[in-house]
């Protein structure tokens, strides 16, 4: 599939042809990673950051934020519930954080590697490469890191950095990473070419994983009190929708067969009744349930209303298993690697 038929297939709005779309990303999806759901237990440990995105609601700039970094006690005990829950996959996240340092991180790493059966995948942010380095050594097994648009003027308005997340990817596939990577849908200035671009850019990384969700406004941040100067004409822009989020999947799925494709939170969060399941059904493979302990669950607000904010890891596994099983997918057992 090449760009051309990929951005004709974000501009469909035919529900015939979509629903032929939606077919098709199931069958790759079944002829390639198989009915098994894989669950990612995951854990925001920290909400501090000393990053500015103008989309994120926990970036440096709000003062509002109470924040919190778990210690590494609490830590562990949600360690044991992953293990307990049956989870395959721990999935460290949190803001840019370097009151978490390299030697503290590498020290949990290798209490789980030394004392349970998980993969790791870790969501840090844009740290040094000394410390990808160093937590790959420690055992990690994956990273993930969103580059959120491929469009360069784009990036630039909603993500201020000096780095390269481009970069940065290719690093982490060099040091062993399995690499996972993504977009938000919606964001204001984001046209459909540029979406186009991002999903066929997923495929030229060669993605283990890719993780995609509609841009969710959170009143608090520049973007969406749109003090940001975007300018785009409108009937270019790309909607931040739940069937686009559909869209987008369904199309990862094509252009990386293999991929592990989670039905995300953000798409959750916009239907919350079926969401998930027709995330799967469009060719996810992947649930990652939130397994941080609810009183901090609330604080790690990347953008308002999340889904699954007051439940306890508990009720998400119960929850997320009945889905599951009713759309008759069976949950994957082990750690879930990208197949190859
Ligand atoms: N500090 C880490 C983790 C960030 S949170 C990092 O920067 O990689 C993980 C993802 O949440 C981000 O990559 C972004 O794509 C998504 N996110 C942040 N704010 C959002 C918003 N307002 N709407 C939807 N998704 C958002």
């Amino acid at each position: 599939m090449n760009i051309k038929e990929i951005y004709n297939w974000l501009c469909e709005t035919d529900q015939q042809k979509l629903t032929k779309l939606w077919h098709l990303a199931d069958k790759i999806r079944r002829d390639n990673v198989g009915d098994d759901v894989h669950l990612r237990g995951l854990l925001e440990i920290s909400n501090h950051c000393v990053m500015h995105c103008t989309y994120c609601g926990i970036s440096a700039a709000i003062n509002h934020v109470d924040r919190y970094r778990m210690t590494a006690e609490e830590i562990i005990a949600c360690i044991d519930t992953i293990v307990k829950l049956g989870y395959g996959t721990v999935v460290i996240q949190a803001g840019e954080d370097y009151g978490i340092t390299t030697e503290w991180l590498s020290n949990i790493i290798r209490y789980i590697k030394d004392n349970t059966p998980l993969a790791i995948t870790l969501s840090m942010g844009e740290r040094p490469l000394a410390d990808l380095k160093a937590w790959k050594k420690a055992g990690a097994d994956r990273y993930l890191l969103r580059f959120e648009t491929s469009d360069r003027e784009l990036y630039k308005l909603i993500h201020p950095s000096k780095n390269d997340r481009l970069i940065i990817l290719k690093e982490v596939k060099q040091l062993g990473y399995e690499v996972g990577s993504g977009v938000m849908i919606g964001i204001p200035g984001q046209s459909y070419q540029s979406l186009a671009n991002d999903i066929n850019l997923f495929r030229e990384l060669d993605l283990d994983m890719i993780g995609v969700g509609p841009y969710i406004k959170d009143l608090s941040t520049p973007l969406g009190k749109d003090l940001v100067p975007i300018t785009i004409d409108p009937t270019k822009q790309v909607p931040g929708t739940e069937e686009m989020t559909y869209k987008v999947i369904a199309l990862a799925r094509l252009v990386c067969p293999k991929a592990n494709i989670p039905s995300t939170t953000a798409l959750a969060t916009l239907n919350k009744m079926n969401g998930r399941e027709l995330g799967l059904i469009r060719g996810a493979n992947i649930v990652m349930p939130n397994v941080t302990p609810p009183k901090y669950r609330v604080k790690y607000t990347i953008y308002p209303d999340k889904a699954c904010i007051n439940e306890t890891a508990e009720h998400c596994a119960h929850c997320l298993s009945n889905r599951i099983k009713t759309i008759g997918r069976v949950i994957g057992q082990g750690k879930g690697a990208r197949k190859v």
